[in-house]
């Protein structure tokens, strides 16, 4: 029997582009005769791949236009979590299903959440760019903010939420959050209202799903909100934060830093972020390890396999749900 149709729209990582070859035939959306591939196979094309991955830079999007010109799909496969690249809704309606990475990834997240919130309170990289400049001998680096006596507001309290409160836990430090529901099992005070939720606090910790829902919603009354001391950091997508309100907010002072793993356009970081001194800025780095990219790599290619083999895909998303196959 032959292979079905795969079409992959950027490079991924090599574990998973060796097993996709094995059980598709992958036609490639970066390929540089793409117009005319698509228009000879678009037709037969049953699956596609997408997502992040190793790929260094933006992702291209699964719109409705592209998927309207494969009549055939079945399944998307998205590398990560956060799916704001497909149009799981326009999948929905053609009966397209939607999988992605969740779970695999929530510890390591949550571990870099707090690698970035240290960095940017303690200013470690700056500390350590203080020492490599030679500075040390003429003089002591200065004294920096703390953890030490903060609130600290989690926006999203969802997989990586939790974990990032669980390890805030340990650092005795109070948790708050904000979402549109309440979770019934945390403990933490929970905010319906984001501005209020800054207030309170003196740290803000976003990890909310991107897309048109929380497009902007860290605007500049959150930022003024969040007050002279206090602290953004951002692991979720660039699209969440207004990101000149932002730099505006981080130059004049309106907050005292900010930690970023995500930009409004990756990989293009604005020269004003990077001139600021009171940022601690990451290539999007969060899941960036061999072992959780390789487990959400297994689960790109373990969706797409259950799918072909006529089972239920693992991990289908909530706007395309699957109910026995
Ligand atoms: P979950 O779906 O488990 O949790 C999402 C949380 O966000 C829930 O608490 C949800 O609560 C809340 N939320 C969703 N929409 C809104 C809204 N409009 N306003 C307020 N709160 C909202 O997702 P995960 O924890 O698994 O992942 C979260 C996101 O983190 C991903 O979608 C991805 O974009 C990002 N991420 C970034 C990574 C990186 O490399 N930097 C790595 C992994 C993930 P409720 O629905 O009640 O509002």
């Amino acid at each position: 029997m032959s292979r079905p149709d795969l079409l992959q729209t950027g490079p991924m990582m090599g574990m998973i582009e060796a097993q996709l070859g094995e059980l598709f035939t992958v036609h490639r959306l970066d390929a540089p005769d793409a117009e005319a591939m698509l228009a000879e196979v678009g037709s037969r094309i049953r699956a596609v791949a997408t997502g992040v991955g190793s790929t260094g830079g933006g992702v291209r999007r699964v719109t409705d236009a592209l998927m309207a010109r494969l009549p055939a799909l079945e399944i998307v496969a998205n590398f990560g979590v956060g799916y704001d690249s497909v149009d799981a809704e326009a999948a929905g309606k053609r009966g397209v299903v939607v999988t992605n990475t969740p779970g695999v990834l929530d510890d390591e997240v949550a571990d870099l959440t707090i690698g970035l919130l240290l960095a940017t309170l303690r200013r470690i990289p700056q500390a350590e760019r203080y020492l490599r400049a030679g500075k040390w001998p003429t003089g002591g680096f200065p004294l920096s903010p703390t953890l030490r006596d903060r609130t600290i507001g989690i926006v999203g309290m969802g997989r990586i939420g939790r974990a990032i409160a669980r390890r805030l836990e340990g650092f005795g430090r109070p948790i708050a959050y904000h979402s549109r529901r309440p979770v019934a099992d945390v403990p933490y005070a929970h905010y319906p209202d984001l501005k209020a939720l800054a207030r309170d606090v003196d740290a803000l910790i976003v990890i909310v799903p991107g897309g048109p829902e929380t497009d902007r919603m860290i605007d500049a009354e959150v930022l003024a909100a969040l007050g002279p001391t206090g602290v953004l950091i951002n692991v979720a997508r660039g699209s969440v934060v207004d990101e000149p309100a932002l730099i505006r907010a981080l130059a004049d002072g309106t907050i005292a830093a900010a930690g970023l793993d995500v930009f409004a356009d990756e990989p293009n970081v604005p020269e004003a972020l990077i001139g600021l001194d009171n940022t601690v800025l990451l290539p999007h780095v969060a899941s960036a390890t061999h072992v959780t990219r390789n487990a959400m790599g297994q689960l790109v290619v373990d969706n797409l396999a259950a799918w072909f083999e006529g089972k239920a895909p693992l991990t289908p998303v909530p706007e395309t749900p699957v109910k026995g196959r």
